[in-house]
């Protein structure tokens, strides 16, 4: 569905060169629950960003499905994302003059149609089941990080995107919400055979994922089909004292 083949990402240049990815190689298989873990810094944003089509590479290739998105020009990856893509990242990205409701129709909004009845009651079911029924019409401002964070959730969900990245989707969520987003983005792969790429440091969160991506230094270095917490953590701890 995604696959990112040997990029590298380089910021700055010279002697502050920093290499953001080094080599980086990764498939996101469809239909799957792939989460991405790494030691703070490992390039897990910058990955993200480059298979979202939101930055570019310095070297290598990013493919969405058969087309090679580090070819196409901006007008038409604007539209494969907008069509194709949701996003759920550290920043949220909600539209501080929309109210909840018109953020979480925004993608459809932005692709000039409206939500069919089947697209309102899924959209429905995720605000209840994200506990943001009572916030439709308050403006992000109002709203505390982790429900601006639900809120995004929601918005990345309501087209049922082919393809969803979310970048640390529960780090602001107290754990019984967390736990209903983790549900969402595992019933969106297995009910609806979305492909879902989240990354995370939280090891129950990479728990409900298909399968585990293990990144280091810009680089894939391991992975592992599904997992407990328990194992994931004790994986997580080795690879932080190697690095
Ligand atoms: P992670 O999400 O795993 O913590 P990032 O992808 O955010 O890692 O960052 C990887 C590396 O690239 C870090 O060393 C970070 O400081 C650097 N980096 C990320 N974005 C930029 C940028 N816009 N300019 C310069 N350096 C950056
Ligand atoms: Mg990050």
């Amino acid at each position: 569905m995604a696959r990112v083949v040997d990029a590298t990402k380089a910021y700055g240049s010279g002697g502050s060169e920093v290499r953001a990815l080094d080599g980086a190689s990764l498939d996101i298989p469809a239909g799957q629950f792939t989460a991405i873990m790494g030691p703070s810094g490992s390039g897990k944003s910058t990955l993200m960003h480059v298979m979202a089509g939101l930055d570019t590479v310095t070297s290598g290739q990013v493919w969405l499905g058969d087309t090679e998105i580090t070819r196409l020009q901006d007008a038409e990856l604007t539209l494969l994302r907008r069509r194709r893509i949701g996003f759920v990242f550290q920043s949220f990205n909600l539209v501080p003059t929309l109210d909840v409701a018109a953020n979480i129709r925004l993608p459809f909004e932005l692709d000039g149609r409206r939500p069919t009845r089947t697209q309102s009651e899924w959209i429905d079911h995720l605000v209840v089941s994200l506990g943001l029924s009572e916030r439709l019409t308050h403006r992000p401002h109002e709203l505390s990080g982790g429900q601006q964070q639900r809120v995004a959730i929601v918005r990345a969900l309501a087209t049922r995107p082919d393809l969803i990245f979310a970048d640390e989707p529960t780090g602001n969520l107290d754990s019984r919400t967390g736990r209903e987003v983790l549900a969402l983005l595992a019933e969106a792969s297995r009910t609806y055979g979305q492909s879902i790429a989240m990354v995370t440091h939280d090891p129950i969160a990479a728990s409900f994922a298909d399968r585990i991506v293990f990144l280091a230094d810009g680089r894939v270095v391991d992975e592992r089909p599904r997992s407990s917490a328990e194992a994931i953590s004790s994986y997580m701890l080795g690879l932080e004292q190697r690095a």
